[in-house]
């Protein structure tokens, strides 16, 4: 009797000391979700799923939605966070992903091309994109306005006759600014912060494009930075994907449409947009969105 307590003693301890033993092992940490299942073969998730990691394209210049804080050498914003989000419902980890700038210009391209998997970089629904490339609902509603010195008597698209309006190649500002204020000079840039320092230089007397991108700007100079003009456009953003990926967009949506659920998105929201209230979440048709 008492030999086979000493068997059942060293077998327990050999279990132990393996970490096998259910009971007696250390729980290992356990990551905040679990990965998904594995998706068929062949499809763009399992490749994401192979790869260990999602690519995401995100802006690098844009306070608020995707900015490279030089501080800590990392991207942060709405959108950043929308990325996040995907990879831990895919992953359980929210941080595997590698980030890559996607300018205004670049966006479509980097998706048709396979440069990244997802495009999160202020990127508006439209029909015409919707032909190129395929979007989640939308996460956020945006709308065109004007960036101006502190000093400008500019208040309105009205006032932009002859003025020099700079904005980004290859984004909606561009194209709408051209038919709202037709008789504008309209000034080109790869990026917004180029956009703003060619007026803060003195080499423009507008900058435009969607509200909250200004408003990420204009916050860090507000004595010498104003926004005006109002909204006028309805900018809804959306997450970008390469056409026909079904099965990755089916994950991408179930983030969104959790988000809004849960809180997550307000949440979000909070942190990262300067406004007195949180608004209704965006409906899920893009076509939907209205001016508030
Ligand atoms: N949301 C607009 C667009 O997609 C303007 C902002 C941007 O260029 O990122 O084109």
């Amino acid at each position: 009797m008492k030999r086979w307590i000493l068997i059942l003693s060293l077998v327990t301890l050999v279990f132990a000391i393996a970490g096998c033993g259910p009971s007696l092992a250390t729980p290992a940490a356990q990551p905040a979700m679990k990965a998904m299942a594995k998706a068929a073969d062949g499809t763009l998730l399992r490749k994401i799923q192979d790869r260990g990691k999602l690519i995401a394209g995100v802006k690098y210049d844009v306070p608020l939605f995707g900015f490279l804080n030089p501080q800590t050498n990392k991207v942060e914003g709405f959108d950043v966070d929308m990325v996040k989000a995907v990879a831990e419902a895919i992953f359980g980890d929210p941080n595997a992903v590698e980030f890559k700038e996607a300018i205004s210009k670049n966006r479509v391209p980097f998706l048709t091309d396979g440069v990244v998997d997802i495009v999160a970089s202020t990127m508006t629904i439209n029909a015409e994109r919707v032909q190129q490339i395929d979007f989640s609902d939308p996460y956020y509603v945006a709308g065109q306005s004007l960036l101006v010195p502190a000093s400008s008597t500019i208040t309105s698209i009205k006032d932009l006759k002859g003025k020099n309006v700079a904005s980004a190649k290859g984004s909606t500002s561009e194209t709408n600014i051209r038919q709202k204020a037709p008789d504008a000079n309209v000034v080109l840039f790869d990026t917004y912060a180029e956009a703003v320092a060619a007026m803060q230089a003195g080499r423009a007397d507008a900058v435009t494009t969607d509200d909250i991108i200004l408003f990420g700007f204009a916050s860090k100079d507000t004595t010498k930075l104003k926004v005006v003009g109002g909204q006028f456009t309805i900018e809804p953003y959306g997450l970008g994907m390469q056409k026909g990926h079904q099965e990755f967009r089916d994950v991408v949506n179930k983030v969104v449409r959790d988000m809004k659920t849960s809180g997550k998105w307000a949440a979000i929201y909070k942190q990262w947009i300067p406004a007195d209230k949180v608004p209704a979440v965006p409906p899920q048709n893009w076509q939907d969105v209205k001016l508030p």
